[in-house]
C-alpha cells in the first residue's frame, strides 16, 4: 500500500478515535489527511473541543507539545517527527530567560513576560509562573496591550520582529523599546535605566528572515500595480513597505478578499504561498520569495502512515507537570483575554 492509502485505510478504521490537526506550512501531501487545517491560534483554540483519544499533530514539536498541555487527560498528542523544532523557538534557553527577567524585574520592578506561541513549553512555564501570558501572530497586538496593563513593562520573546511590528500597531515610542543584548550570559546587564516599556528578545524566523526591502523594491519597480502582503515576522522596514502584514489568517483573508485578476505577492512559506495560488486561479499570486521551512517539511505522508500505524504502542508527547502546568495557566490567560 502506498503511504496515502496507508492514512486513508487508518482514518477510517480508527474514526473518531483520531483526529489529524495540520498547519498551513505543511505540504499539501500532508494537508490533504487533516481533519483540521490552521494557523497556531486555530489551532491551539480546537484542541479544547475534541473528543479523539489520538491527536496526530502535524506542525514543529512546540505546537504539538502545546496540544499535550491544552489536552484533556487521557488524550495522546503524536508528531510524526519529533525532531521538526523550530528555529526561533529554540532561540530561548529557559533558564537565561529566567535569569533575564530576574535582572530586568530587580529593585522591584514587575516586568510582564510575553511569548510568542513559537517557544518551549519550559519558556510559556516562565511566563505562566511571572504573571505573563502567550500570544500568536493572530492576537499578539491584544495581548500586548493585555501584557502592558499588568505591570510596568514587557519582556516580549522571542521574536523581535513580531515584537517591533506589533509595538508599532500599539503605538509604542520606539524610544521606549530595547532589543536584548543576551550574548554574554551569566553577565546580562539591563539597560541603564531600565524604564523602557518594552524588551525584545533578539530572535528571529529563519524564514522570514529572508524577506528583504531590496525584493519588495523590485516588486514595485516592475509591477507597480501589484498587492504585497507579509507576515509580521519579518523586518519591520519590509512590513512597513508592504501594502499589509498579518498573521497566516490574515493573509489567507486578504487574498481571498482581493480583487479577481490582482496580482499578489505573499512574503511567507511557500507551502502557503503555493496553495493559495492554487485555490484562487483567478489571482496572480506569487510568493515575495520562494522559502520553505525544512523543519515544517520534517512532517511527510511517509512518517504520517507511520506514526498512525503504530499509534497504540507509540510514545505521546509528554511535557512534565511541573512545566505543563504554569505553561497551562500562560495559555489559558490568552485564550481568555481573546475570546
Ligand atoms: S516558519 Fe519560522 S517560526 Fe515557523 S516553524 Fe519555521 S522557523 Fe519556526
Amino acid at each position: 500500500m502506498t503511504p496515502e492509502q496507508t492514512i486513508t485505510q487508518l482514518k477510517n478504521d480508527l474514526g473518531s478515535r483520531l483526529c489529524i490537526l495540520a498547519h498551513h506550512y505543511q505540504a499539501d501531501s500532508v494537508v490533504r489527511h487533516a481533519d483540521i487545517l490552521g494557523d497556531s491560534l486555530e489551532l491551539a483554540r480546537r484542541i479544547d473541543g475534541l473528543d479523539a483519544e489520538h491527536i496526530v499533530f502535524c506542525g514543529v514539536h512546540f505546537m504539538a507539545e502545546t496540544a499535550a498541555i491544552l489536552a484533556r487527560p487521557g488524550q495522546k498528542v503524536h508528531i510524526p517527527d519529533p525532531g521538526a523544532s523550530c528555529v526561533m523557538a529554540e532561540m530561548v534557553p529557559t533558564l537565561l530567560a529566567e535569569k533575564v527577567l530576574a535582572a530586568l524585574n530587580r529593585d522591584g520592578a514587575r516586568i510582564i513576560p510575553l511569548t510568542y506561541v513559537n517557544s518551549s513549553a519550559a519558556v510559556k512555564a516562565v511566563c505562566g509562573r511571572h504573571g505573563g501570558s502567550v500570544c500568536t501572530s493572530a492576537n499578539a497586538a491584544t495581548m500586548l496591550r493585555w501584557a502592558m496593563s499588568q505591570g510596568d513593562g514587557v519582556l516580549f520573546l522571542p521574536d523581535a520582529n513580531l515584537g517591533r511590528n506589533t509595538a508599532r500597531v500599539v503605538g509604542i515610542d520606539p524610544a521606549r523599546i530595547e532589543r536584548l543584548d543576551i550574548r554574554a550570559e551569566g553577565t546580562f546587564i539591563p539597560a541603564a535605566d531600565r524604564s523602557r516599556d518594552l524588551y525584545l528578545w533578539p530572535g528571529l524566523c529563519a524564514v522570514h528572515a529572508k524577506f528583504h526591502p531590496e525584493q519588495i523594491a523590485v516588486v514595485r519597480r516592475d509591477e507597480p500595480g501589484a498587492l504585497i502582503l507579509v507576515h509580521p515576522e519579518c523586518d519591520p522596514e519590509v512590513v512597513a513597505m508592504a501594502d499589509g502584514a498579518g498573521s497566516t489568517s490574515y493573509l489567507i483573508k486578504a487574498v481571498a478578499e482581493a480583487k479577481s485578476g490582482a496580482t499578489i505577492y505573499v512574503g511567507t512559506e511557500w507551502n502557503l504561498v503555493n496553495r493559495l495560488a492554487e485555490r484562487h486561479p483567478d489571482k496572480n499570486v506569487r510568493p515575495l520569495r520562494s522559502v520553505m521551512c525544512s523543519n515544517m517539511a520534517k512532517i511527510t505522508e511517509d512518517n504520517l502512515a507511520r506514526t498512525l500505524s503504530g499509534l497504540d504502542t507509540a510514545e505521546p508527547v509528554r511535557v512534565d507537570d511541573d512545566i505543563a502546568r504554569p505553561a497551562r495557566v500562560a495559555l489559558e490567560r490568552m485564550l481568555e483575554a481573546c475570546r
